[in-house]
């Protein structure tokens, strides 16, 4: 008796060609992070790759280690959360591009990649208004002075240029647009022609093609999750890729099901939700560590199974919508422990 995450590949492979085909001719980068959003990177990588991704935003050098390992040598794997030597080497070591917003960092690169003789392939951030990194606008003509003379000197090359947005409200990510504008003007001006440029995560790339540029780095809505108070999944074209099932381990006044882990189901939904049952919705009573409790049906019976949110039930995004948070921390939050169904 446990928990199973089934992952509908078809159905990530339907939202990959729908996320491609309104945000072309910009090209996808799938977001992997969070073990590609607690689907499983390897198999999401595999299986991306088979569909012609060849762009992989991976979020720290571990992850971005692994998804060479999965994705191949011609991949280009992005990350974008590098501290410390160990990170730095092992990003360059696996031909990572390497996303920096911190002239400190810069320098840690550069003088890691001039040890390794290796040239690192890098994306400047600006900061554009969310204050998490990214070097700021005042900061920016002298931070790609500095990376243009290491660009010319050998040491790394500058590829591109990114930032990161709200996609809040219109108004702001017009302004951070603006910001990202300049920035690029200048990183042109300073000697590194034709950068590649990116800015938009799934909400602004689906909604806004002045948001597009080069690149889109899109995660939840490949995997068929929306944002929440967006569109419904449905009007996105988008199909729902990870259906979390818990068996009946007991049957009383109550039903008991496995949830396979601790922490795995957050505790706050009980009472807020329904659960798909065999005997049709149930409001989800209890969740303890490693089982929770549901309200009967006629004939309840151990081995059944109920299904917590995915195909034919409630979405990622509805639960999280519930506990004032997103799609994305629903699903991130199944545990390593709980065993994905690749189907
Ligand atoms: C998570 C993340 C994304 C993807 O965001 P989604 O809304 O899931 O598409 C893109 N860029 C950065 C920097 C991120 O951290």
């Amino acid at each position: 008796m446990t928990a199973y995450l089934d992952v509908d590949l078809g159905a990530f492979t339907r939202n990959l060609d729908a996320v491609r085909e309104r945000t072309s001719p910009a090209q996808l980068m799938l977001v992997v992070k969070d073990d590609a959003y607690g689907h499983g990177v390897e198999r999401i990588v595999q299986c991306a790759s088979a569909q012609g991704v060849t762009w992989f935003g991976a979020f720290d050098a571990a992850t971005g280690v692994r998804v060479r390992a999965s994705a191949g040598d011609k991949a280009r794997i992005f990350v974008w959360m590098l501290s410390g030597d160990a990170s730095i080497r092992a990003a360059i070591d696996s031909n990572l591009d390497l996303g920096i917003g911190d002239t400190g960092l810069f320098d840690e690169v550069v003088a890691m990649a001039t040890t390794l003789r290796r040239r690192a392939r890098v994306h400047l951030k600006v900061d554009t208004g969310l204050h998490r990194n990214g070097v700021r606008p005042e900061d920016w003509s002298s931070f790609v002075r500095a990376a243009a003379s290491a660009h010319l000197a050998g040491s790394v090359e500058v590829v591109g240029v990114w930032s990161h947005i709200a996609e809040a409200s219109d108004d702001e990510d017009d302004a951070a647009r603006a910001l990202f504008e300049d920035a690029v003007a200048a990183l042109v001006a300073a000697g590194v022609p034709q950068p590649l440029r990116h800015l938009a995560a799934s909400a602004a790339s689906f909604a806004r093609a002045e948001f597009r540029y080069d690149l889109v780095r899109v995660g939840a809505f490949c995997y068929g999750i929306r944002s929440a108070g967006g569109p419904h999944e449905r009007d996105l074209g988008l199909d729902v890729v990870a259906t979390l099932r818990a068996d009946v381990t007991a049957v009383g006044p109550e039903v008991t099901i496995d949830i396979g882990s601790a922490d795995g189901v957050a505790s706050t939904l009980a009472g807020a939700i329904s659960v798909h049952t065999p005997g049709g919705l149930r409001e989800l009573i209890a969740v303890e560590r490693t089982s929770a409790r549901v309200e009967s049906w006629d004939e309840a019976r151990v081995g059944e199974q109920v299904t917590l949110y995915g195909a034919g039930a409630s979405s990622a995004t509805d639960l999280g919508e519930v506990l004032d948070t997103i799609g994305e921390e629903i699903a991130v939050r199944v545990a390593p422990t709980v065993e994905r169904r690749y189907i």
